[in-house]
Formats: structure tokens, sequence, C-alpha cells
């Protein structure tokens, strides 16, 4: 059977890192729902306004509208087969509809936690830059790139710092993942569909070891 795997881990974890060279390398497409606000918020529109506020403030978006954006993104064509969920579900009640949406979708759920010490991660936001036009993620600190805040793929573009990557909404973001999102790893236990991994040191070892688990 084909599988949603769901990649649950703090943020800074490294999670969208591993997920978008798991699509680079075994083209299983990686749905991370924040890149999928991040370029929602881009529009003029009252919606895109209310979801750059609640993103800034490094609180969650609602479950509903959550939800909707998963599943109509996960029912076009490239997902007929395996795919990855970035940073979905984050909440029990997401949980709970993404277990629907696989039923509605023939599929097995395969969840996977990268977990990092808590020291580290605060140093990995604030130096994590990312790419506007082609999102690939950077860290100042372990994944540089070849010339200063400038994307390796556009030579012409700039890195940027992602609005919540700051100390006020870190704190936010990692006190609602203790609250809401880590209970999902013992639901996943129970039901014997977790594997771990860890999310610290070189990047190609975490990726040998997360690929061998999917
Ligand atoms: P991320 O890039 O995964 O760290 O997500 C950035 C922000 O997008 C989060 O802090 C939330 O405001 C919003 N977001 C992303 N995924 C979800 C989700 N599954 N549920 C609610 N809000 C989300």
């Amino acid at each position: 059977m084909t599988k949603i795997i769901v990649l649950i881990g703090a943020p800074g974890a490294g999670k969208g890192t591993q997920a978008r060279l798991l699509e680079e390398r075994k083209g299983i497409p990686q749905i991370s729902t924040g890149d999928m606000f991040r370029e929602m918020k881009k529009a003029d529109t009252p919606l895109a306004r209310e979801v750059q506020e609640i993103m800034a403030s490094g609180k969650l978006i609602s479950d509903d509208l959550t939800y909707q954006i998963v599943k109509d993104r996960t029912s076009r064509k490239d997902c007929g087969g395996t795919y990855i969920l970035d940073g979905y579900p984050r909440t029990p009640v997401q949980a709970e509809q993404l277990e629907n949406l696989a039923k509605e979708q023939g599929k097995e759920i395969q969840a996977i936690e990268v977990f990092i010490d808590r020291g580290e991660l605060m140093k990995r936001l604030t130096g994590r830059r990312s790419c506007p036009v082609c999102g690939e993620i950077y860290n100042i600190y372990s994944k540089p790139p070849k010339t200063d805040n400038v994307c390796d793929f556009h030579p012409d573009t700039q890195l940027t710092h992602r609005a919540d990557d700051n100390e006020e909404s870190v704190s936010t973001r990692l006190a609602t993942y203790d609250e809401l999102t880590k209970p999902l790893l013992d639901y996943y236990e129970k039901s014997g569909r977790l594997k771990k991994v860890s999310g610290e040191g070189d990047l190609e070892e975490i990726y040998k070891e997360l690929e061998s688990l999917i």
C-alpha cells in the first residue's frame, strides 16, 4: 500500500531539509503546510493578512483551514503514490482528520520522529536562512551557502531570514510543539506506526538513516 509519511519534530529539527532531500533524490512529493501558508500569506486578502499575523506570532492556523489545504494539495495527481507531510499533523484534531484522509486515499500512515536536543534548536532557528525563489534551506552554522547570504542555485538572490525565527515566536512555537504536537508521538507509537531518527549530526548521515526507514 502507498504511504503517507508524516515527519514530526520540533521547529528546527531539520524536517524540512530532509523532506526536500527525499523529494529531490527519490521523487517523493514533499508537502509542507508551513511552505503553503508562507505562499498564501503573500496575497492581499483578509485571509492572507490573518495567516500572516498568526504565523508571525508563532501560533497555529486553525485545524479546519489547515486540513482544507492539505486535502486539496494531496488530491493532486503527483500525490497518487507515497508522499511526505512536513509539519502536518500538529494537533490531535489534525491527526484525526488525517486518519480520515488516509482512508479516503487508501494509504497507510507512517510517522517518523526527528528528534534533537533542545539546546541546539535556538541556534539552528536563529541561524536558518532560505531562498525566497526556490525555498532551499541553509544554516549559517551548519549548512552555509557557497557565497555568503546568496542562494547556490539563484546567484542573484539574497537569502532571507524567516519572520517567525525570532526568539519570541520561537519560544511560542516550541511551547505549542510541547503542548499539542508532542502527544502525537505517543498516539502513533501506541498504534505501532512510529519510527525515530536523530536530527543531529551530519546531514548526509541523517538522510541515510531516514531513507532506510522509508
Ligand atoms: P513551519 O514552516 O512548519 O515551521 O510552519 C510555520 C508556521 O505555519 C507555523 O508556526 C504555523 O503558524 C503555520 N503552520 C504550519 N503547519 C501548520 C499546521 N499543521 N497547523 C497549523 N498551523 C501550521
